[in-house]
C-alpha cells in the first residue's frame, strides 16, 4: 500500500482533467496565433479556458494571464511592479514561499527597500504593525503577503489587508497558490493588484498557472517575443495545460464544500489520533478556522527515532514532507519554522491532504508511526 499525504507539494491529476487534456492534445494541434481554421480553433480553446477561470475567481477576462505556474506568476508580480509601476518599497513577511522571498531579495540587491514584518509564534500577521508600516515611509509601495502558508497553513485575512492597502493607495500582491481551488474567490469584491494560481495544487497539471493582474495596473511584457497573452508573456501557449487548469479549477470550485468537509474530517481525525497515541506532540501554525485545512504540520520531540521519521515513513509506504517539500532533500531547515521561533531540535512533519485520502489511510499511517516511534 502506498499512501500520499503530500498534497501541499503537489496533487495527483484528476481523471476528468487528464481526459480533457488528452482530448485537446489529440484534437487541437493548431497554433493559437495562426489565422487559419486550425489556429482559430486553438485560440478559441484557450480563450474559453480563460473565460472559465475569470468567471470562477470573479475577475474580468482581460485580468487573467496564463503562465508556467505559481513561481513565474509571483516573479512576474514583484518584478513587473518594480519595473513598470514605480514600486520602490516592498512590505512582505519572512514566511513567504521562496519564489517571493528570493525575488524580493534580488530586488533588494537592486535598490528596492524590502521590509519583512515579523509574525507571531503561529505565523500570524500583525495587522496594526502592517497598517503603521503602510502609512509611513516614502516611495510607491507594494505589499506582498501570502494568503495561506504552505508549511503551517496559517492564513491572512485577504479582505482586511486589501482594505488597508486600498485606503493607503498602495499595491497588494498575494501568493494565493495554496488557496486557489480550496477557498472561494471573488476578486471583484477584494482589493488585490496581483495574485497567483498553480494548477498542480488543485489536481491539474504541473507547469501551468495563471496570474491575475487587476485592470488598473498596466504592465509591460514579462517574457519578450510574440504577442501571446496580450503581449504580456510571449511563447506558444500550453493549450492542453491551460485546459487542464481550467477544468481542474472548475471541478475544485464546484466540489469545494464536499472536498473541504471531507478533508477537515480527515485532518481532525489525524490530529486526534496523533494526540491519543503519542506524547509531547505539537501542531504548528493556526489551528482555529480559517486556516489552510489541507495542511497539518506536527512536531515531535527530538529523539533518535523521530530524527529519521520521514525516511521510515517513506519506506513504510507513506509520502509526507518535512516542513516544506521545497527544502526536503536540502540540508537547510525551514525558514518558516525558524521565523515562528520554535524549538529547532523538534522534528516537524507536514501531512497534507486531498479529497482522495481516506480514514483507512490515516489508520495505516498511525499503525506505521506506532511501529517507528514506539
Ligand atoms: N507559492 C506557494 C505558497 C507554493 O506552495 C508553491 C508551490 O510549492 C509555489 C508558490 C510555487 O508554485 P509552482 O510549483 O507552480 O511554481
Amino acid at each position: 500500500m502506498r499512501v500520499y499525504f503530500d498534497n501541499a507539494a503537489t496533487t495527483p491529476l484528476s481523471e476528468e482533467v487528464s481526459d480533457a487534456m488528452l482530448r485537446v492534445m489529440r484534437d487541437v494541434f493548431g497554433n493559437p496565433s495562426s489565422i487559419h481554421a486550425d489556429g482559430r480553433k486553438a485560440r478559441a480553446t484557450v480563450e474559453e479556458a480563460r473565460k472559465k477561470v475569470a468567471h470562477l475567481i470573479g475577475a474580468s477576462i482581460g485580468e487573467v494571464f496564463f503562465t508556467s505556474g505559481g513561481t513565474e506568476s509571483n516573479n512576474m508580480a514583484l518584478k513587473n511592479a518594480v519595473r513598470d509601476l514605480d514600486v520602490r518599497r516592498i512590505i512582505s513577511s519572512p514566511i513567504e514561499h521562496h519564489c517571493v522571498l528570493h525575488t524580493a531579495d534580488r530586488l533588494a540587491a537592486a535598490g528596492v527597500q524590502v521590509e519583512r514584518l515579523p509574525v507571531d509564534e503561529l505565523g500570524r500577521m500583525d495587522y496594526a504593525g502592517l497598517e503603521a508600516r503602510i502609512q509611513t515611509g516614502a516611495g510607491h509601495t507594494l505589499v506582498s503577503l501570502m494568503h495561506a502558508n504552505n508549511e503551517i497553513g496559517t492564513m491572512i485575512d485577504l479582505r482586511r489587508v486589501g482594505d488597508l492597502c486600498r485606503e493607503a493607495g498602495v499595491l497588494f500582491h498575494s501568493d494565493t497558490v495554496q488557496t486557489m481551488g480550496h477557498f472561494p474567490f471573488d476578486l471583484s469584491q477584494t482589493y488585490l493588484s496581483f495574485c497567483s494560481g498553480s494548477a498542480h495544487k488543485f489536481h491539474g497539471p504541473k507547469g501551468t498557472g495563471f496570474i491575475y493582474i487587476n485592470n488598473d495596473n498596466q504592465i509591460e511584457p514579462f517574457i519578450d517575443g510574440g504577442s501571446q497573452e496580450r503581449n504580456m508573456r510571449a511563447g506558444t501557449e500550453n493549450i492542453a495545460g491551460i485546459v487542464g487548469l481550467a477544468t481542474a479549477l472548475e471541478l475544485a470550485c464546484r466540489e469545494m464544500e464536499e472536498r473541504k468537509a471531507h478533508i477537515l474530517g480527515l485532518r481532525s481525525y489525524l490530529a486526534g489520533e496523533l494526540q491519543r497515541h503519542f506524547t509531547d506532540i505539537r501542531f504548528n501554525g493556526e489551528q482555529e478556522f480559517p486556516f489552510l485545512y489541507t495542511v497539518l504540520s506536527v512536531s515531535f520531540p527530538p529523539s533518535a527515532k523521530s530524527e529519521l521519521l520521514l525516511l521510515h515513513l517513506d519506506i513504510a509506504g507513506i509520502s509526507a514532507s518535512g516542513g516544506s517539500a521545497c527544502s526536503s532533500g536540502a540540508e537547510a531547515g525551514s525558514h518558516v519554522l525558524e521565523a515562528l521561533g520554535g524549538e529547532p531540535d523538534r522534528k516537524t512533519i507536514r501531512f497534507s491532504f486531498s479529497h482522495y485520502n481516506t480514514r483507512e489511510e490515516i489508520d495505516f499511517l498511525i499503525g506505521k508511526m506506532k511501529g517507528i516511534l514506539g
